[in-house]
């Protein structure tokens, strides 16, 4: 419920940027542009703005580490969205290649939970120990460090989602080069929808993990969930992974396209941003990340 009051509160906020938004769009068209970028070759299902569409975005943690089933989500003939994880092996390697596949890349920037071991957190990870300057610097760094990010979310970042001094300089970061923030939510209490909003960034987040319990069974019964919800409430964003689960993650993904698509849309998250929250990135500073 609140979810959706806030959701709508946004759309009020966002209708006056909408209409500038569509003015631009004329202008564009009418001096002769297109205004729309070309769609890589493989994934050319058109994604259209109508709001009869359910769509779905499927993002895929911790990519950039040549984990279980990582060819095979880059590999899937759908538009997905992985988010890589900076300062690794693959990292640069495995955003080049879901870029050339046209797919959407987002920054996987590691965050301290609640609970866990350290190890699991992945170089550059933000801690709740570091000063104001030393989370700017981090941020910014993962994302020179991540290939063609449009887009940023949480691994892990139970503790940190909460803390409204973190988050607060994360989105800003975030807003200064043209990216939005999906909280992952893996803490209910997190502040993150919250600050979006009063940043005006569009306050997205994870509907669904899909891959919770690691059983071909159970991720086939939350992507099922899922595709109900995007019915249901026109779009939902669910969250799979590589490593541990990536085989039957990916596997359940592929063997389900055929079947959902009549259901639903594939989109990137990025398509989602826009079609859905109708926001625009608007970078504040100068970016090199490409
Ligand atoms: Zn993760």
């Amino acid at each position: 419920m609140i979810r959706n009051q806030a959701k709508q509160d946004y759309s009020v906020k966002m209708r006056f940027r909408m209409r500038i938004f569509l003015c631009l769009i004329i202008a564009v068209i009418g001096a002769g542009g297109t205004g729309v970028s070309a769609m890589p070759a493989l994934l050319t299902e058109p994604v259209s703005s109508s709001s009869q569409f359910n769509r779905m975005a499927i993002i895929i943690d911790d990519v950039g580490n040549d984990m279980k089933g990582t060819a095979e989500i880059l590999d899937m003939p759908v538009r997905l969205t992985v988010a890589v994880m900076p300062f690794l092996p693959t990292t640069k390697k495995d955003a080049i290649a879901a870029h050339e596949k046209g797919m959407d890349v987002i920054v996987h920037m590691p965050m301290e939970p609640k609970k866990g071991k350290p190890e699991w957190l992945g170089p550059g990870a933000i801690t709740s120990n570091l000063t104001d300057e030393q989370v700017r610097e981090r941020v910014e760094k993962a994302i020179d460090d991540v290939p063609y990010a449009i887009g940023m979310n949480n691994h892990m970042g139970s503790k940190i989602t909460s803390d409204k001094r973190i988050m607060s300089i994360v989105l800003d970061v975030c807003l200064e080069r043209g990216l939005f923030f999906v909280d992952s939510r893996t803490n209910f209490r997190s502040v993150v929808g919250d600050l979006a909003i009063a940043k005006n960034m569009p306050p997205v987040g994870n509907d669904i993990f899909l891959d919770d319990q690691n059983s071909k069974a159970h991720i086939r019964k939350q992507l099922d969930l899922a595709a109900r919800r995007a019915v249901e409430k026109k779009s939902c964003v669910v969250i799979g992974h590589v490593g541990h689960t990536g085989m039957n993650t990916s596997a359940v993904i592929r063997e389900s396209v055929s079947r959902l698509q009549s259901q639903v849309q594939f989109v990137g998250i990025g398509d989602m941003v826009r079609d859905v929250w109708h926001w625009q990135a608007a970078p504040t500073l100068p970016t090199d990340n490409k």
